[in-house]
Order: structure tokens, then sequence, then C-alpha cells
């Protein structure tokens, strides 16, 4: 069952000061199935001139620059935290504070006064980082997402949205390109990416025993692959789309570029747009356990790097790297659970993203070289 509640005139602000420490331990019953029952909704309701104040960690990234738009134009008041402001444009958050979430103290000045967290903030990038900086993923990971969620707990928010990746689900599952699509269940017997995926794990669990034992109502998603303008595209942290997209706009109208593997490594794609819709219906929702937000369209690297090529009208061959990180052999999205839970699932084709995706890569690149060159 799911319902849709107004941000405008929900109960947020008043629910802000309930305690939530152990002491005050509510029984599920009573606090959130309560609270999921649109009638109770209506009956909580403060007044329909308070906004719901949430908090996005992790702003100055690609996703959470982008749910900030999201949010502020559905009259949220958004606070973001992140070590770091959006790289390309300005965040239109109402609150942009710069806070180092690996320590407890930002945690907590983070989470004041918030009735809803949304926890996007995370050391990561691409499979060349994240095969290469295991223990500092982990370690930074560990310490953000455990404190944050404590802190939100703490100081009182009522709902709290973490983000998983496909990168939980089992190894074994994905050895070769013909696999089946992940269906949510698929992740145990557990066998995770290394290092990264393996924290993303830990961390859902973290998020159903804070709900079972503190009744924080949380909601946990496993992202696959989203991309888009406004995502880092360059230094290393990048994923495929971008990398392949700043390659061939880098290119000569005829020219080669170097692929990761051979290229027959296959993975779905999801536009942004897409993704922070998905986000917000789910946070909408009373659907608590795990579930995959991406698309299940699943095509080649090398079918990725013609897509762009026709798109820039560039004739590109392949040079292939076989000492290159590639991640998994096949890896897709079982939209099953979603389209069941939300009533919805990711509209916008590949195509239509990647066109809008090269289009700003291309006069980032465009932008730089100028710059370069004056
Ligand atoms: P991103 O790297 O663009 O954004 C993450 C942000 O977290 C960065 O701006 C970074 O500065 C910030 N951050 C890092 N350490 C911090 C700290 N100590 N304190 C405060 N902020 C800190 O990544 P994204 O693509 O926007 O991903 C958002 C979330 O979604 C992450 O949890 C990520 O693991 C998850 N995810 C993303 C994808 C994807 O395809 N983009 C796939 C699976 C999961």
């Amino acid at each position: 069952m799911t319902f849709e509640a107004n941000p405008q005139d929900s109960h947020f602000v008043s629910s802000v000061s309930q305690c939530r420490s152990p002491a005050c331990k509510p029984s599920l019953s009573s606090s959130i199935f309560e609270f999921l029952n649109p009638a109770k909704l209506q009956e909580i309701q403060p007044s329909v001139s308070e906004k719901a104040r949430v908090l996005i960690t992790g702003a100055g990234g690609f996703i959470g620059h982008h749910l900030t738009r999201y949010l502020v134009d559905r009259g949220y008041w958004v606070r973001g935290v992140d070590v770091k402001r959006p790289e390309y444009e300005p965040s239109v958050a109402h609150e942009f504070e710069l806070l180092d979430l690996t320590k407890w103290e930002d945690c907590l000045q983070a989470t004041q006064g918030v009735a809803e967290v949304y926890g996007l903030a995370a050391n990561m990038g691409g499979i060349g980082f994240i095969e290469t900086n295991k223990a500092v993923i982990v370690r930074d990971n560990t310490l953000m997402n455990l404190q944050t969620i404590e802190a939100a707990r703490i100081n009182g928010a009522r709902r709290y949205l973490y983000t998983s990746s496909a990168c939980i689900y089992p190894g074994y599952l994905q050895d070769k390109i013909d696999v089946n699509p992940l269906r949510e269940e698929d992740a145990y017997p557990a066998d995770a990416e290394d290092g990264y995926g393996w924290e993303k794990l830990y961390m859902e669990r973290v998020c159903r025993h804070y709900a079972e034992d503190f009744g924080l109502d949380t909601r946990v998603v496993r992202f696959h692959n989203i991309f888009g303008p406004l995502g880092t595209y360059d230094g290393g942290r990048e994923k495929s789309p971008a990398a392949i997209c700043r390659k061939v706009a880098l290119a000569n109208e005829v020219d080669q570029i170097e692929v990761w593997g051979d290229g027959e490594q296959r993975r779905s794609y999801c536009y942004i747009d897409d993704c922070v819709e998905g986000i917000f219906r789910l946070m909408r929702s009373d659907h608590r356990a795990p579930i995959n937000l991406g698309q299940d369209r699943m095509i080649s690297i090398n079918e990725l790097v013609d897509m762009v090529a026709r798109i820039a009208g560039k004739q590109i061959s392949k040079h292939y790297d076989l000492s290159k990180p590639q991640g998994v052999r096949g890896r897709n999205s079982d939209n099953t659970r979603l389209r069941e839970v939300l009533n919805w699932e990711p509209s916008v084709s590949l195509e239509t993203g990647l066109q809008r995706t090269y289009k700003w890569i291309a006069g980032e690149v465009q932008k730089k070289t100028a710059s370069v060159n004056a």
C-alpha cells in the first residue's frame, strides 16, 4: 500500500521534538504504522503554512544536488550538507553547510531541526576508484552513515533514507553477460562487492535495526548506475557513461578511444530525473525494505560507446585495455517490486538521457579546453 503526502502540510515540524532515546522506545504499532495511515496523517497535520524541513547529505554531489532542486521545487525547506559545494552550479538549498560527516559533532549539527534525512553522502566513485580505495571507502562511509543515522535519531528526525547500491548483490549472480535481472531477495546469501558493497549491505541492516528497535522510519534504495548532467566526468571518480561521453567529446571526428576490459560487460543505466522522482516516491511510500531503483534495459559498454558516438556524430573505434578493472560481467535491475510498490518506474530512455548528458559534458570539455588555450 502506498500513499502520497503533501510536503506543504504534513506533520513534520511538530514531530521534531519527539523523544527518540532508547528509553522512550516506541512500539511499531503505535508509531510508524499509525503515522503511515493516511487518515492519521490528516489528524497530525500542524498547519498548512508549515513546510517539511529536510536534510540532504552529500548535497554537493551529483544526486544530492539534483535532489535538492527537486525538493525545493516541491515546497520543502532544504538544508544541504557536504564537505564541498556543488562543482558546476550553485545549490538552491535554503541552507548549505560545509560539514564533515565523519565527525560526530558535525553529524549532530547537520541533523538539528529536520524531520527527514536523505542520506546521500559517500566517499565513492566509478569502478576504478572503488577497487583501489577499499579501506578508505569502508572507513569513511561507515563513520558518516552510522553517525548520521544516530544523530538523526537523537535529534528526533522521523524518517531516514539510505542510499544503497546494486553493488550489494552477490558476485556469483553476475559472472556472465546474460545474467538474470537482480531481485531484492537475491542479496542473500551475501557476496557483495568487496569494500564499498559490503559497507552498503551492512548499513541496510543498520537501517532495519533502527526501524525495529527505535521506531525510526527508514527507507533503503538500491541505485543501479545513475547518470546525467552535472555529474563527475573526469578526475578518476567518474562512472562509465560520463567517462565515455568525455572521451568521445575529446576525440576527433574519426578517432579511437580506450575502453576498459573487452567492452562486453553489460549494465543498465538510469537517468537522474527518474532517480530523484523515484527517491521522492519511495520516501512518501510506506515501504521500508530495500528496493531497486534503476532501468531494466541492459546494454554492453561497446553498445554504449556506439550510442554516444552516434549522438556526437563521430566515427569512433575502440582500443581495449584488458588490464583495467571492469567490475562484474553483467548486472541488471529487476523492477517488479518497484512497479508494485510505487506504481511507477523510470521512463527516460537511455538515448534521451545520453543526449542530454553528452551535450552537457561536451560543453564542459569545450569550456575547459578554451580556458587552457586562452
Ligand atoms: P557523489 O560522489 O557525487 O556525491 C557524494 C557526496 O558526498 C560528494 O559531494 C562528497 O563530497 C560527499 N561526501 C563525501 N564525504 C563526505 C563527508 N565526510 N562529509 C560530508 N559529505 C561527504 O555521489 P552520487 O553519485 O551523488 O551518490 C549519492 C549516493 O548514492 C551515495 O551514497 C552513493 O554511494 C549512492 N549510489 C550512487 C550511484 C550512482 O550511480 N551515482 C549508484 C549506487 C549508489
